[in-house]
């Protein structure tokens, strides 16, 4: 008795002597908790860039289930002749084949759609929206005491129930389509004669639990997608952009210049590259501490959004740089915001922990953005203008022509 107590003690020790040895492993925890219910009710506080990313998302899931279906309906086709009496396949019939074509249809918008996110939450709905359509045509055109006979059709509202959980959809987005469903489910039993009996309402019970795992999974679902695309595109001291997401914005609002003005031509939607960069940041590191340093970037950043547009784009280059892309601004009316935004920084009150005025000021290169020039050329002329900023004296704007300019 008396070894084992002593031993146990030992061997516990030794135990979290191991743990203690194992260094706790990298990496965010992706908990998704009920907080951002908000985001995943409706997509009125989606951003726009985001909207395009889930779309994207929605396009894949569209496509992989949009091939399951398709493939399915053929096969749906033999079992319906094995166990449907004949005279009533030519009522089946004739849908399957409209809701075979209705479905590749939606394939093809999918497939074709690119970016457009409109034409993506089209095939989403026509993908849910065509096998109802199919049951309720089917259920209308048969005669009424033929009803009976119809096998295998009863599960395709609890199928496409099931199927709202398959998508990023938001949950008033799943709610409507569950609610129609449902009204789908409560017609086919006013025709097969139980509606309100006990094995109807175990059907709507059935239907209703299903929607609610449904639910819960395209909130899960979605608030996963937002939390990865924030983490992938945006900085977590300021909140802007970073670099990534910056360079395929540029990318985006070149080709959006392209198919505004027309490709070659330039001039009528402009835009202008701001490069900005923290005069001697390392001094205020040095001299007030790190954590006072960060606090600085922050403020500089909300000054930064508060000097632009909404449609504008301000993101964190790195460290101590920031870049401001000026939509609709050619170099001379680039040059004014600059000037504005580098005398905002100086009169600024940036504050330390014990709010006491830190002077702060910046310098700024200037370009403009070319519609055929890849985002990191233009980057490298605000960076030379930069320089240039900087060998002036510091707290300058300056500015590096592009090649064509208007
Ligand atoms: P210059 O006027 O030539 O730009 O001088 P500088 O001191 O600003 O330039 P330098 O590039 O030498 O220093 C940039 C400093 O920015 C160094 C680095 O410690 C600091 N820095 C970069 N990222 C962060 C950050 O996230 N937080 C804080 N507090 N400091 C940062
Ligand atoms: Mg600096
Ligand atoms: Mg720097």
């Amino acid at each position: 008795m008396l070894m084992r107590k002593t031993r146990k003690p030992r061997e516990y020790q030794n135990r979290r002597l191991d743990a203690l040895a194992e260094p706790p492993e990298m990496g965010h925890e992706l908990f998704v908790g009920l907080s951002s219910l908000r985001d995943t009710l409706s997509r009125r506080h989606h951003s726009r860039d985001f909207a395009f990313a889930h779309a994207r998302y929605l396009r894949s899931r569209v496509l992989a289930l949009g091939l399951v279906f398709s493939l399915l309906s053929p096969l749906w086709i033999v079992v319906d002749a094995l166990v449907l009496p004949v005279e009533l396949l030519k009522y089946t019939l004739v849908g399957r084949v409209a809701l075979m074509l209705g479905l590749l249809a939606a394939l093809l918008l999918a497939f074709s759609s690119g970016e457009r996110i409109r034409r993506i939450r089209l095939s989403a709905g026509m993908l849910l929206a065509l096998p109802a359509a199919f049951y309720l045509f089917v259920l209308v055109m048969l005669p009424e005491r033929q009803v009976g006979s119809l096998v295998g059709y009863g599960f395709i509202p609890f199928l496409l129930v099931a199927s709202l959980s398959v998508f990023p959809f938001t949950l008033l987005e799943s709610l409507f389509a569950g609610i129609l469903l449902m009204g789908l489910l409560g017609f086919s039993q006013t025709i097969d004669g139980s509606w309100l009996t006990g094995r109807g309402m175990e059907a709507f019970w059935l239907l209703s639990s299903l929607l609610s795992v449904s639910l819960a999974a395209n909130h899960f679902q979605l608030s996963l997608l937002l939390r990865l695309y924030r983490q992938a595109t945006h900085d977590p001291l300021t909140g802007l952009f970073n670099r990534g997401a910056l360079e395929v914005h540029l990318t985006k609002i070149q080709a959006w210049q392209r198919e505004t003005e027309g490709p070659g031509s330039v001039g009528s939607i402009p835009c202008s590259l701001l490069l900005l960069d923290l005069d001697h940041f390392k001094r205020i590191n040095d001299n007030y501490g790190h954590s006072v340093g960060d606090t600085v970037l922050q403020q500089f950043a909300e000054l930064l959004v508060g000097q632009t547009r909404r449609h504008d784009c301000v993101a964190r280059y790195g460290g101590e740089e920031f870049v401001v892309l000026l939509v609709g601004s050619g170099q001379a009316r680039a040059m004014e915001v600059a000037e504005r935004i580098r005398f905002a920084v100086e009169t600024f009150e940036f504050t330390d922990h014990e709010e006491q005025r830190i002077p702060i000021t910046t310098s700024i290169g200037v370009t403009r953005l070319q519609q055929d020039e890849s985002p990191s050329s233009a980057l490298r002329r605000a960076d030379e203008a930069l320089y240039q900023a900087k060998r002036d004296g510091r707290n300058q704007v300056a500015a590096v022509e592009a090649m064509v300019d208007i």
